[in-house]
């Protein structure tokens, strides 16, 4: 085992360069969700100049690439993947390899999960001999719209991987946790994603005289504050919720009464039964603030993906190879979050682990926020997710 690891690790390290240009390269050049071309032409033509690397599909779920590595002997097939995508924010960290793309950037480290999968393609190309099974890659489009991973099953990946795939490994940097330590949690670990559209429909007239229309920013206003109830009156206390109206529109001028108010928001839970109780809390609460105002009411709730919940066993492993990685101690338990990652889609039908590998350093100011026009990372993260995401694939596939 000692041996293994050392060589996987000795073995990333040679690649360690490789991974920062492949890294900037991208960052250089940011791509939003389902515009990823020029990031998934620079996959493709990379893993086509790796020995061992098989069956390369470009354009799956609009943009994603897929490949597979076969082991020597036969064995269960294992997802690894990664997200490819920019967010639209305009960069601001003065970095030499800056976004050249106006409006893009690279503000959450998937370049960095790109040129990491890269490097851990090479590593189990090189060991192909060594293991059983296949590795089956998947560079997923459009994670910050959380709609990718479903338009790569809408698109038939899981018949691209060569065989029923039996479990599934992904990876965030992250810049919550220092450097140096790899974050790892079994069960439920990122909430599932509702988005919610209400829109409230009254009677329009002049602003001097209320009594002869039907506000709807009046009840839009009593909407919002009823909305809180769901939450802190009607969730079981000890199951996270959160019920956030982020959005408010209405109205065209201060004489006009308006038509319409429109409110959208977003719902985050763990489990199931919440997220379909909140549903029902928020059409009836909705519902009886319109009523009670004379107003109509429309209800939308837009299913995001369900939470991540990872298999105890598959993070058992994670931990057991990532600690001669970073050091036992290293090896921390991540908090939940209720930030949502559509990885869910695939946890969901195998078992599997996404674990955090930390990348902030302070001393640095390498410590931004995820989706800060200031965020950066550091890039020795880089060795350490490539070696712990090797080693945990080729620990499950010996
Ligand atoms: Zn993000
Ligand atoms: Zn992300």
């Amino acid at each position: 085992m000692t041996a293994h690891v050392q060589s996987t690790a000795s073995l990333v390290d040679t690649l360690g360069e490789e991974m920062i240009e492949t890294r900037r390269r991208l960052h250089r050049l940011p791509e939003l969700g389902f515009q990823e071309v020029d990031t998934a032409a620079l996959i493709a033509a990379r893993l086509r100049a790796i020995e061992g690397v098989d069956e390369i599909h470009e354009g799956v779920g609009r943009t994603g690439v897929t490949a597979l590595i076969r082991g020597a002997r036969p064995g269960p097939v294992l997802l690894l993947r990664a997200d490819i995508d920019a967010l639209p924010i305009r960069e601001a960290t003065g970095a030499p390899y800056a976004s050249t793309r106006d409006g893009a950037m690279h503000a959450c480290g998937h370049d960095g999960h790109t040129a990491i999968l890269l490097s851990v393609a090479r590593v189990l190309a090189a060991r192909r001999d060594r293991f059983g099974g296949t590795a089956f890659l998947v560079f997923q489009p459009a994670e910050e719209i959380l709609t990718g991973a479903q338009a790569m099953l809408n698109d038939g990946v899981w018949d691209l991987a060569g065989g029923p795939i039996a479990a599934a490994l992904g990876l965030h940097l992250s810049n919550w946790l220092p450097l140096g330590t790899v974050g790892v949690r079994s069960g439920p670990f990122f909430a599932a994603v509702d988005r919610f559209t209400v829109t409230i429909t009254g009677k329009g007239g002049h602003g001097a005289h209320p009594d002869q229309a039907i506000d709807p920013i009046v009840t839009a206003a009593e909407t919002i504050l009823s909305l809180q109830r769901v939450v802190s009156r009607e969730v079981p206390p000890v199951k996270p919720a959160v019920l956030s109206v982020c959005q408010v529109q209405s109205g065209t001028a201060f004489n006009i009464i308006p038509e319409e108010a429109h409110l959208v928001g977003t719902v985050r839970s763990f489990e199931a039964e919440v997220r379909r109780d909140v549903a029902e809390s928020m059409e009836r609460i909705v519902a009886g603030v319109a009523a009670a105002s004379g107003a109509r009411h429309r209800l939308e709730i837009e299913a995001g993906p369900p939470a991540v919940v990872n298999d105890a066993a598959m993070c058992d492993l994670v931990r057991r190879v990532a600690a001669p990685v970073v050091g036992q101690d290293q090896v921390i338990e991540a908090e939940p979050t209720m930030g949502g990652d559509d990885v869910a889609l695939f946890l969901q039908r195998v078992p599997g682990c996404y674990f955090l590998v930390g990348s902030s350093d302070p001393s640095r100011g390498l410590d931004a926020a995820h989706h800060h026009p200031r965020f950066d990372f550091a890039e020795e993260a880089l060795t350490t997710a490539a070696t712990v995401f090797a080693d945990a694939a080729l620990s499950y596939l010996s």
